[in-house]
């Protein structure tokens, strides 16, 4: 990406040829692949001096961008033109890149597999038939598809980043809570949300981080930290001293054939230095529910304001409050947006709140020390990012919605504390990827992005 940056300043690559064949490229993917709602213009140039000099960056739709429909793949924000940025765009704006549109996704990141996207779902460029994953499909697919300069802004709340980053074959980085700024994400959970990066190689991934980290007083949940440079850590070569935590739990109904491309994976680590121990994660089997019931307490307040008035969707007003009301959610919200809608309004309703979402909050603190217990032993815990290799539509359309929660197993543990992961490709079985997920205690980027960095370089290594 430097080179890119570096001759797109200096005038050896002809800046509005790339912008052309940026646009074409990515219109004409998205016509078989449906990774876009929406496909930018972007020809603007940068200052010469800016770091991000005219790169262009792909945006999840829940992530605002000024004056673009910014309707986190929902129908009931059709429409919605935010009036500002979100500060991770503001901030890779002010760095020089471009925003190259908006991407596909599940509505309000309700889902595994972008099937639930209002605007096209996004097919699997290693085969169309099957799924990006999700909710951050778009993102991922594009990332995996255009093979020119690009950077995805992303986001998760129970994995979105990492299952469609192993789907796909990237690199997705989900940052610890906090690191970034949410301000300007669409909520789906807030306690959960975490805007992150998904990229086809370490460096790039590290890069983008650098430029959106960092404290922001627009959002109350921001870590009080400045930006910082994880560049260097892409650079590491070898893993001498570090501990790698292989956790049994999370071999459980894992395809074996995946598990066996971990389990070489992992050796790689040890030969690059690394020394594995075992992990037990006891607190992993209760992570999904606790997860599922905090998601959506959260979604069904925040859901609460699209009421056809203020943003996006409006019908012509017949009745009183609640049949308008009652209308505009019935055509705005896709089903699964519904079923979380009364899931999570049950988990909170007096009565019950003690016994599901207060609970699910003591589960959460249980989760976390069990995370913290194991970075005593080890410094960043490698697992598979997800049970399956990408699944096929039709198969997709068969699970019940309990059997689709299920597949978030693996991801969802590591997103309810909080803490950072990074999703590489480790492989292919039947020339679909797999996902190594490794994850670190909070604000240990670094040793992810080193951990990866090094893995990275003996594959490429080891290929050629
Ligand atoms: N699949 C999970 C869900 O449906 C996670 C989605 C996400 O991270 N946005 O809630």
């Amino acid at each position: 990406m430097k080179e890119f940056v570096d001759e797109s300043r200096n005038g050896s690559i002809n800046y509005a040829d790339f912008c052309s064949a940026v646009t074409e490229k990515t219109s004409a993917l998205n016509e078989t692949y449906n990774f876009f709602q929406f496909v930018a213009n972007f020809r603007q140039r940068a200052a010469a001096e800016a770091p991000l000099y005219g790169l262009p960056i792909s945006v999840k739709d829940c992530i605002c961008v000024k004056g673009m429909q910014s309707s986190a793949g929902s129908k009931i924000l059709q429409g919605y033109m935010p009036p500002f940025d979100a500060t991770a765009v503001a901030r890779i704006k002010e760095s020089g890149a471009r925003v190259l549109g908006k991407t596909n996704q599940d509505e309000f990141g309700f889902g595994t597999f972008s099937t639930n996207s209002a605007y096209g779902v996004p097919k699997n460029p290693y085969d169309p038939q099957r799924s990006c994953g999700g909710s951050s499909g778009g993102a991922a697919g594009i990332t995996a598809a255009l093979k020119m300069p690009h950077i995805a802004l992303a986001e998760s709340t129970g994995g979105s980043i990492s299952c469609p980053a192993a789907f796909c074959g990237v690199v997705g980085l989900t940052p610890t809570y906090g690191l970034v700024s949410r301000y300007g994400l669409i909520d789906y959970a807030n306690s959960l949300d975490k805007i992150g990066v998904m990229a086809r190689c370490v460096y790039d991934a590290a890069l983008l981080l650098s430029h959106i980290g960092g404290h922001d007083p627009m959002d109350s949940t921001s870590l009080n930290i400045k930006k910082q440079d994880y560049t260097k850590s892409a650079a590491k070569k070898d893993l001498k001293g570090l501990r790698i935590g292989v956790p049994k739990e999370y071999f459980d109904g894992v395809d074996p054939k995946i598990t066996k491309q971990v389990e070489s994976a992992i050796e790689k680590l040890e030969s690059l230095g690394a020394k594995s121990v075992k992990i037990s994660l006891p607190m992993t089997k209760y992570a999904l529910a606790a997860y599922y019931i905090i998601a959506s307490a959260e979604a069904s307040t925040n859901l609460s304001k699209y009421c056809g008035m203020r943003y996006g969707l409006h019908l012509d007003i017949e009745g009183n409050f609640s049949d308008y009301f009652s209308k505009v959610r019935s055509a705005g919200f896709g089903l699964e947006a519904k079923r979380r809608i009364i899931l999570g309004t049950f988990a909170r309703m007096s009565g019950y709140r003690d016994a599901y979402y207060l609970k699910a909050m003591k589960v959460r603190t249980m989760i976390i020390n069990d995370f913290k217990k194991a970075f005593k032993k080890c410094d960043v815990l490698a697992a598979p990012t997800m049970p399956i290799l990408p699944p096929k539509f039709s198969d997709i359309a068969r699970l019940t919605p309990l059997e689709n929660y299920q597949m978030d197993a693996l991801t969802v543990p590591s997103n309810v504390a909080g803490i950072p992961q990074l999703s590489i490709n480790c492989g292919f079985i039947s020339s679909l990827p797999v996902g190594l997920h490794l994850m670190a205690d909070h604000l240990q980027e670094s040793r992810l992005i080193e951990t990866a960095a090094a893995f990275e370089t003996a594959a490429r290594d080891g290929k050629k």
